[in-house]
């Protein structure tokens, strides 16, 4: 797995020590759907139209500020091993939340998503949170997955949902900012209710050696 330092991504900010809270959030769905794309759109403003590779599980590091609290995320990319549904069950411990993402312009990349959410359910920490984001909302003359739809199974699945673009940048920033807010208020809502998978009991999150564990008193 790699580390903090060997990470191609995100070696000078991943050594810096100055935050409140670390949280490690995951990109899943399909092949293709553009999950690398928005990644590098949240973290280096930057968009790529050839197909982007992804060599080996990695991740980036940005740290950004919510009510006054440095928070710096951990975004992990699978490494094409969503093809063929190999993701190790280690790249989802310690996960605090899930942005998965279907493709508007593929239906398969959709019929997907609740297999998605039955591999996060089983794999990841119970109060892990979770969006359903629409990517490539700009290609809307290809597009096969209304808004209805998407909106539709989200309620079901008990996500929220978001339509975006990693190429037009539409949504990217507020899908990470919305995550993190729910990431927070799941936090303070726990420690309200004192609920043991937060306050470090075995059900917690497995954290991994890049990982200073969450703070118990989050009241972002
Ligand atoms: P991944 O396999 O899920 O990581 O997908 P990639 O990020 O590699 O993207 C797959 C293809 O979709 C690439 O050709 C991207 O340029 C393209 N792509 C990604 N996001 C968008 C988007 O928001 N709009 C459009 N039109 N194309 C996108
Ligand atoms: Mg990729």
């Amino acid at each position: 797995m790699a580390s903090a330092t060997d990470s191609r991504y995100g070696q000078k900010e991943s050594s810096d020590q100055n935050f409140d809270y670390m949280f490690k959030i995951l990109i899943i769905g399909n092949s293709s759907v553009g999950k690398t794309s928005f990644l590098f759109r949240y973290a280096d403003d930057s968009f790529t139209p050839a197909f982007v590779s992804t060599v080996g599980i990695d991740f980036k590091v940005k740290t950004i500020y919510r009510n006054d609290k440095r928070i710096k995320l951990q975004i992990w990319d699978t490494a094409g091993q969503e093809r063929y549904r190999t993701i190790t069950t280690a790249y989802y411990r310690g996960a605090m939340g899930f942005i998965l993402m279907y493709d508007i312009t593929n239906e398969e990349s959709f019929n997907a998503v609740q297999d998605w959410s039955t591999q996060i359910k089983t794999y990841s920490w119970d109060n892990a949170q979770v969006l359903l984001v629409a990517n490539k909302c700009d290609m809307e003359d290809e597009r096969v997955v209304s808004s209805e739809r998407g909106r539709q199974l989200a309620d079901h699945l008990g996500f929220e949902f978001f339509e975006a673009s990693a190429k037009d940048n539409i949504n990217v920033k507020q899908t990470f900012e919305r995550l993190v807010d729910v990431i927070c208020e799941k936090m303070s809502e726990s420690l309200d209710t004192a609920d043991p998978a937060v306050t470090g009991a075995k059900q917690g999150p497995q954290l991994t050696d890049q990982q200073a564990p969450p703070h118990q008193d989050c009241a972002c």
